[in-house]
């Protein structure tokens, strides 16, 4: 696939809420949407749903049968095996797993940034290494910055690295890894701490826990309603990473980190709308088909309004996402408009879906719509790739570079 440009489009003026990203995509590209839409339909759907109400992750297969479809490697150049897909491309995929279930389709998008990572940023040695495996699924990746003092505040990691001959031998402990219950290749930022020193500039690591060792464990993260995120802890207790493994070089790896944070969170953006879309789509049929007092739920007018105002959000929510993925796309500053894109997207989907679930009476409580496990799945959301208060720390900070009115009246 040949990069997108904003302009090509054979879905252009086709009218629908994937429309304007659609619109954004080559041929190629839509073919993809199109596969990975018919893929969920039949894979994912009633699978990930069911799974939820069991308590249990989606199932295993699912990730299998995703890497058969090569979307693990999405991303990845068409030299190295991949469908070297657009960013837009990546986040509209996304939301085809998202209309589904947000847990599945995060998990699975963040398993795909790993192959990405390695396949633009790794070593002739780490491609050669790892490539084929992380984009076959035999080997798993995450990025793993989280520590259990250190969540907002990344400046507090204490996961060390100190250097043992032509490799590195890594300590602490890793919390809240997505898919840490199954991944064999995490990307780990620790300190690189120089003999005899507490402190040093952050490194990053592909740490292979191939093999049970007595030098690494993980745990476990029981949630409500999170199983699909297979979270872990992550302990290492002096394990080997061999030089060459080493991803960003002490003093780069968190800037690396920090340079893919806007286009992660234009990410979740696009996968919350999709959900809350979905949820709207389940509850208006619903709605459309109950009746009392004589006349389907959705005719009378306080109800209908209550979705009207959903849909009128969702839409809006929709709008400041495609414009922060186009500002990505198009190599722009997309600092504020990403953050702004993400707390919107976070905050009407987990408004909205509670609005739907009140428009739908008691069936909402139960299995018989996908409506709880959107709700509860759609929590975690704000936490990831910034918090709230964390994202409108990041617009405020740039209230007056983004707002002031010059004397031009610019
Ligand atoms: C589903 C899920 C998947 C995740 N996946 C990963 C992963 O793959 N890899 C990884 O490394 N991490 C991952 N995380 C962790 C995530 O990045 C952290 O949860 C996040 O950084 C927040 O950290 P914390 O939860 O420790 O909250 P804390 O940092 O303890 O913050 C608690 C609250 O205080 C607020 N707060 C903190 N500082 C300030 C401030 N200065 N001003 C105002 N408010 C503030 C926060 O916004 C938050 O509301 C995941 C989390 C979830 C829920």
């Amino acid at each position: 696939m040949t990069a997108s440009s904003s302009t090509g489009a054979s879905l252009a003026g086709k009218l629908g809420f994937f429309a304007p990203l659609d619109a954004l995509l080559n041929d190629a590209e839509q073919r993809a949407i199109q596969q990975a839409r018919a893929f969920c339909h039949q894979h994912v759907a009633a699978a990930a749903h069911a799974a939820f109400t069991l308590g249990e992750p989606y199932p295993i297969t699912i990730l299998h049968d995703w890497a058969a479809q090569r979307f693990l490697a999405l991303q990845a150049p068409e030299s190295a095996g991949g469908l070297g897909a657009s960013f837009l491309c990546k986040i509209r995929l996304a939301q085809e797993v998202a209309r589904h279930s947000f847990a599945t389709a995060f998990s699975l998008n963040n398993l795909q940034g790993s192959v990405t990572r390695v396949a633009r940023g790794g070593s002739a040695r780490q491609q050669q290494a790892y490539l084929a495996g992380l984009a076959s699924g035999q080997l798993l990746g995450a990025p793993a910055l989280s520590e259990p003092q250190a969540g907002s505040d990344l400046s507090a990691l204490s996961m060390r690295a100190e250097r043992s001959g032509q490799r590195w031998l890594l300590s602490g402990t890793k919390r809240w890894v997505t898919n840490g219950q199954i991944v064999n290749l995490p990307l780990v930022m620790a300190k690189a701490v120089p003999p005899g020193q507490d402190e040093g500039p952050t490194a990053s690591f592909l740490v292979d826990l191939g093999a049970p060792a007595p030098t690494w464990s993980r745990r476990e993260i029981s949630t409500v309603g999170g199983a699909s995120f297979r979270l872990a802890e992550i302990e290492l207790r002096e394990h080997p990473v061999p030089d060459w493994a080493m991803l960003g070089a002490p003093g780069d790896a968190f800037k690396a980190s920090m340079a893919t944070i806007n286009a992660a969170r234009v990410h979740v953006a696009a996968m919350c709308t999709a959900t809350l879309y979905s949820a709207l789509a389940e509850t208006v049929a619903y709605c459309a088909d109950r009746t009392t007092f004589g006349q389907p739920l959705i005719g009378h007018q306080g109800l209908r309004w209550e979705l009207a105002e959903v849909a009128t959000r969702l839409e809006a929510a929709n709008a400041l996402m495609v414009q922060a993925a186009r500002h990505l796309n198009d190599g722009n500053d997309a600092v504020t408009v990403a953050a702004q894109a993400k707390k919107f997207a976070v905050d009407t989907a987990i408004w909205g879906v509670d609005q739907c679930l009140r428009c739908v009476g008691a069936i909402g409580t139960t299995p018989a719509l996908r409506l709880s496990m959107h709700q509860a799945e759609l929590r975690f959301a704000a936490y990831t790739d910034g918090t709230g208060q964390l994202l409108l720390d990041r617009v405020g900070k740039n209230l007056a570079k983004d707002y002031c009115v010059t004397t031009e009246g610019e």
